[in-house]
């Protein structure tokens, strides 16, 4: 079949599902593949690139690549749905898309620092599925499972290990104990990617919880609506919106990401009354630039999500080929914060090693400190001076 055919049974309008957007195209591999299976989320997994030899399929793969590809693939599981897979850029090694999901010999020198459990989350385990690290939030872990893996994952350790799926029991228990402890305002449900699940599956988590007065907002971090759009159905905001207050925390690292039907996506949530934030990591030679976070940032905003944090990268097994040091973060947070929206502007943070929580690194703006005033440089350099109240003590933390 010629392209052009191929093109023509995707583009044809009567097969491309209800609702959906004119979007990005297909890789060549799947351009006769009919507009309402492309469309269809549970199509994208069940054809998930998980294999070199499906890969050199769709970009151009030298042999060594793939024996680096193979060998990484011993430790860490690759699957990419063929939407993302089709943002990649067949020749350019170098595409953020590309680099984010495609193993590379790098992963598998590691470095003397790094660590299997690189925020300490094991030691906040009280029961199986259950992080507990701050005084009012639980992360709660309901599958190891997702539609892409990262290559930067922190969770590599066990993400994409034994397809795992909370067992019956061990969810009981995790019910159990965000029952017990009323001081659980705020449940964060994670993975894996929790919208792997199925809708009834995902529904009977939230009711449960919802039957608990003092869990008052349930958030969802997923990366679904970066990386298989079509998991947003109608049918999928119209069960979360009955829950509310929910929140959705999603994970975009790069502008090439911010397609019409990630648009979508996040419009649907947005609509069902859900905010929506964004969480990223500062990756070397996919997004730490000045130029690609300001786009990344404003173009979120645009389509009404609001950058949250910004992570620099952890200190996990075999990804130290994406790590920037510190100082870089924080000389790029100087070359944003003021030049766009403040709603554009997320907070950098270091997810401290071994357990320490996320900690805010900010640039200076604080040049001096006394009884009397503060001295403070602004976004451009400049410095101003604001004068305290008259006879007041400096204030002292309770
Ligand atoms: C990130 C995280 C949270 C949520 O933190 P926020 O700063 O409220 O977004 C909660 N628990 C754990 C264990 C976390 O890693
Ligand atoms: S979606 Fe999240 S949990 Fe899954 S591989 Fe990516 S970073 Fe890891």
């Amino acid at each position: 079949m010629s392209e052009t055919a191929e093109e023509l049974i995707y583009d044809a309008g009567g097969d491309t599902a209800e609702g959906a957007v004119p979007g990005s195209k297909p890789a060549a591999v799947w351009r006769g593949v009919p507009g309402r299976q492309w469309d269809d989320w549970k199509w994208q997994v069940r054809n998930r690139v998980m294999n070199c030899e499906q890969l050199s399929r769709v970009i151009s793969l030298r042999n060594d690549e793939k024996e680096d590809i193979e060998s990484c693939l011993e430790r860490f599981k690759m699957a990419v749905t063929p939407y993302y897979a089709s943002l990649m850029d067949p020749c350019d090694k170098k595409c953020p898309i590309r680099m984010q999901a495609v193993p590379s010999a790098s992963e598998m020198d590691t470095e003397p620092c790094e660590m299997d459990d690189p925020v300490g989350e094991e030691k906040f385990s009280p029961t199986e599925n259950i992080v507990h690290r701050y005084p009012d939030r639980v992360l709660f872990i309901l599958t190891h499972k997702c539609s892409m893996y990262c290559r930067h994952c922190t969770r590599r350790r066990i993400v994409g290990g034994e397809d795992f799926t909370a067992s019956t029991a061990s969810m009981e228990k995790a019910f159990d104990y965000i029952g017990a402890h009323k001081e659980i305002r705020d449940v964060l449900l994670s993975g894996g990617d929790p919208l792997m699940l199925s809708d009834a599956r995902l529904e009977s988590i939230i009711m449960r919880l919802r039957q608990m007065p003092h869990v008052e907002v349930i958030r969802i971090g997923t990366r679904v609506p970066v990386v298989l759009p079509m998991r947003i159905t109608g049918e999928l905001v119209g069960m979360l919106r009955k829950y509310h207050p929910i929140w959705i925390n999603t994970h975009f690292n790069h502008p090439k990401e911010i397609t019409p039907e990630s648009s979508k996506a996040c419009e649907m949530i947005a609509d069902a009354g859900i905010p929506l934030g964004n969480q990223s990591v500062l990756l070397k030679g996919i997004n730490n630039d000045a130029g690609v976070l300001k786009e990344l940032f404003t173009k979120l905003v645009k389509i009404r999500v609001r950058p949250y944090y910004l992570y620099q990268c952890d200190i996990a097994k075999g990804i130290g080929h994406f790590r920037t040091p510190v100082s870089e973060g924080i000389e790029l947070m100087r070359q944003i914060r003021g030049y766009i929206s403040g709603y554009a502007v997320p907070v950098f943070v270091i997810d401290a090693p071994g357990g320490g929580g996320k900690t805010p690194i900010n640039p200076e703006y604080l040049v001096s400190l006394d009884e009397n005033k503060a001295v403070i440089k602004n976004y451009l350099g400049q410095e101003y001076t604001y004068t305290n109240p008259l006879n007041t003590r400096p204030f002292r933390a309770r």
